[in-house]
């Protein structure tokens, strides 16, 4: 039976995240020592470890089936691989900074300019259509002491809180894209492997959607209900059960954790009791 081949980043900030999300789908990885491969016991894929520059060839090619990596380096480097699902961590963006005494009047300020990155090809395609003429420096690492060693003006790199950049004394003027962590697959996947990516996507999302999601116990009183199910959707509806004291119910729900804050105040003051707020672990729609 064939593997599924998945491409990793060997070592970096995408590694702990990429190989937990694995995890959580299941899947158990035998060899913990990272070499360039790992197997797994109990899931009909193979895990690769390669640096994330490497994984969109490898991909391309057909070494590996599919990879997870940033969609920076995807829009860099990759050419023929598709994106088959956002993972929604190590998320960034992608902006141009320069010195932070400097006065910016927009995009034209590049005009002429000498402009440091690891990201070439996605910053000349936007100097293209914003109609700019500028130099583009290509370095591979430590892009933000370029301005100050005198190799650039500017740069051209990833941000996500800007502590980078304030430590060497630059400033973000424009966001030229965003990126997180993707999943790549090769185009030609046998139909056998495509059944594997797609029992793997199945579990991805359950995972994800649970993350998302939080699972809500409380206490109302009975005339209280009708207002209270209008502001808890849950799955299909909440469910409702009586409480042996007359009169009281116990109602069960699930709420989005990027709305929980406001419909927990609405709860409160619809008379709420009791409330308890519980994480879940997979869910399936
Ligand atoms: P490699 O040795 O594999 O080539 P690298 O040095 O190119 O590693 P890392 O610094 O480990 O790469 O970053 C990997 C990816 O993590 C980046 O391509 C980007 O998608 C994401 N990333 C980088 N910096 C940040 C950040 N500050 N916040 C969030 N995500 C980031
Ligand atoms: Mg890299």
């Amino acid at each position: 039976m064939s593997k599924l081949k998945i491409a990793v980043q060997k070592s970096g900030r995408l590694t702990e995240k990429s190989l937990n999300l694995l995890e959580e789908c299941g899947i158990k990885i035998s060899n913990g020592a990272r070499k360039l491969k790992a197997d797994v016991a109990n899931f009909p894929i193979e895990i690769l470890f390669l640096r994330d520059d490497d994984i969109p060839q490898y991909v391309e090619q057909g070494v590996a089936d599919i990879g997870i990596l940033g969609q920076n380096e995807v829009s860099e480097r990759g050419k023929d691989a598709q994106v088959i699902e956002n993972l929604g961590f190590a998320a960034c963006r992608m902006s141009l900074a320069i010195p932070k005494d400097e006065s910016y009047n927009g995009i034209s300020y590049f005009e002429g300019k000498r402009i440091a990155t690891s990201y070439p090809k996605i910053l000349t395609e936007f100097f293209l259509e914003n109609d700019i003429t500028a130099t583009i420096e290509e370095i591979s690492g430590s892009v933000e002491i370029a301005p100050g060693i005198g190799l650039a003006e500017a740069i051209f790199d990833i941000v996500s809180t800007g502590s980078t950049l304030l430590m060497n004394g630059l400033k973000e003027v424009e966001v030229v894209a965003k990126s997180q962590a993707v999943m790549i697959a090769n185009k030609t996947l046998s139909e056998e492997k495509q059944q594997i990516l797609d029992q793997l996507l199945f579990r991805i999302r359950a995972v994800r959607s649970a993350k998302e999601n939080k699972y809500i116990l409380l206490n109302a009183p009975n005339e209280a209900l009708d207002a209270i199910c209008k502001i808890l959707p849950g799955m299909k509806s909440p469910t409702i059960l009586p409480l042996a004291e007359r009169g009281w119910s116990s109602l069960h729900a699930v709420v989005r954790e990027s709305e929980f804050w406001e419909i927990i105040d609405q709860l409160k003051n619809l008379g709420a009791q009791g409330i308890l707020v519980i994480p879940i672990e997979k869910m399936v729609l």
